[in-house]
């Protein structure tokens, strides 16, 4: 194996074109906190493959559990008529975790964008069983990230994600992020911005009319935007918003669930409980593709009372609630529960969040940072003043000479983001800080 062969892949969120000019780097092992190239050096992985490897690449106890199930039953679908052992333990485990929340039913799916492609779907059907079948609009955050899917698609926040392939969902409409470092009104402070953007979803739900709209859907942090930490006052105004117009809200969690922001939920750093959740991702650690759709009580009582034809869903994958996933899931989050990871995604969340200001005070590059756990991103810019993003050489240079220096990152935009395995131990940030520290001194001198 090597880079040049990589050539029939057309791999995701990039330009077929580029990738041929540019080959991937090509991971052949992973151990601990750390992955290993087909060139035979090994990096520490603050990517933590996709936000998702929380238990880092070396966890036994999910592998061991996997190959139990794949002995005892590889597979076996979850559709009306038949189940499985570990679906139904993990749908138990889950409304469990997410009992804080409200959450007292699971919709197994294949992934994230499965999740967020159910939830918008069961939020329409709730409508119509309630003979409001006229509530279908969606309400979302301009740079959020909801999946690809072309429901997903459709709510996402950035063009980028949409304009290729337009024409989505009607009836979609995004308003301002709380998003401190770039807004249409100019605030910086936190809270007078949650205020704002609370105002602007006022005004867009009396604009559409309450009447029309099914739901809500918003990350409680922003992730693939750009790592957006909204005031702790938002989701809260949010939920009684979406109480006052009867608006159902949809909490993304795919990247928030199962302690990455320091909680065991996203949700729960403010104690909103929504009406519905999407997972994946940390769901297995990354071990098996595999997510659901959680429905709070609200929502549930109304499908299992359902007396009309509307109750009966429409939709399913071929691996909702695949044993040998939904096996990987419960040993995930038995370890992930054991090792008590909202405690050190916190812990070393607050020593990553002080490298990363250090690293401001240092470079000019570095424009903001923002952090919440161990998710985190630092959005450079070739101009503090003006504000003025930086190119895509300058970011291409951060993350080569970083890799150089033993660490992956993610590059997005202008933006490079953080969100390693939560197993990370105070040493481990350091070398992050350290692998920064050489990519930016290195793209300020190219
Ligand atoms: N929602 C959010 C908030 C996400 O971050 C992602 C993936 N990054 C998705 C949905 C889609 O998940 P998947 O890639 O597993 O389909």
């Amino acid at each position: 194996l090597t880079e040049n062969n990589a050539k029939p892949i057309w791999h995701p969120m990039a330009h077929p074109a580029e990738m041929r000019a540019t080959p991937p780097k090509i991971i052949m092992k992973g151990e601990g906190v750390s992955v290993t190239d087909a060139e035979g050096r090994t990096v520490l992985d603050a990517v933590g493959g996709l936000w998702n490897v929380n238990l880092g690449y070396s966890c036994d106890p999910i592998k061991q559990a996997m190959a139990a199930q794949l002995d005892a039953l590889p597979y076996y679908s979850g559709f009306r008529g038949t189940s499985t052992g570990p679906s139904i333990e993990l749908a138990y485990e889950l409304t469990e975790w997410f009992a804080p929340e409200g959450m007292v039913r699971a919709f197994f799916t294949s992934g994230g964008s499965d999740s967020v492609e159910t939830a918008l779907r069961l939020a329409r059907q709730y409508w119509k069983i309630r003979g409001q079948g006229d509530r279908t609009k969606f309400l979302a955050l301009k740079k959020g990230y909801h999946g690809t899917h072309f429901g997903g698609a459709s709510v996402n926040g950035n063009a980028n994600f949409r304009r290729n392939y337009e024409p989505l969902l009607p009836g979609v409409f995004h308003t301002p992020a709380p998003w401190t470092y770039r807004n249409p009104f100019d605030e910086t402070d936190p809270a007078k911005l949650a205020k704002l953007c609370a105002r602007a979803i006022e005004e867009e739900i009396a604009f559409q009319g309450a009447d029309t709209i099914a739901a809500f859907i918003m990350e409680p942090v922003l992730g693939a935007g750009g790592v957006i930490v909204p005031h702790e006052s938002f989701m809260p105004m949010v939920r009684a918003i979406c109480h006052r117009h009867d608006i159902l809200l949809i909490a993304d969690e795919v990247v928030t669930g199962f302690g990455r922001t320091g909680a065991w939920a996203g949700s729960r750093l403010s104690g909103v409980k929504p009406d519905f959740m999407t997972i994946a991702k940390a769901i297995t650690s990354g071990y098996f593709p595999l997510g659901a759709t959680l429905i709070g009580a609200k929502v549930a009582d109304v499908f299992e009372a359902d007396k009309t034809s509307f109750g009966a869903i429409g939709h399913g994958y071929t691996y909702s609630g695949h044993p040998v996933g939904c096996a990987a899931g419960l040993a995930a989050l038995a370890e992930t529960k054991r090792l008590a990871l909202n405690e050190n995604a916190a812990a070393r969340g607050v020593e990553l969040g002080k490298a990363l200001e250090a690293l401001k005070a240092k470079h000019q590059l570095v424009g903001d940072v923002r952090y919440q756990g161990l998710m985190a991103a630092l959005e450079l810019v070739s101009d503090r003043a003006a504000k003025k993003p930086a190119d895509k050489k300058t970011m291409a240079a951060v993350a080569d000479a970083a890799y150089g220096a033993g660490v992956m990152l993610r590059v997005s935009g202008n933006t490079v983001i953080l969100s390693p395995p939560l197993v990370i131990s105070a040493t481990d940030v350091a070398k992050i800080a350290e692998g920064l520290d050489v990519g930016l001194a290195a793209a300020a001198a190219a």
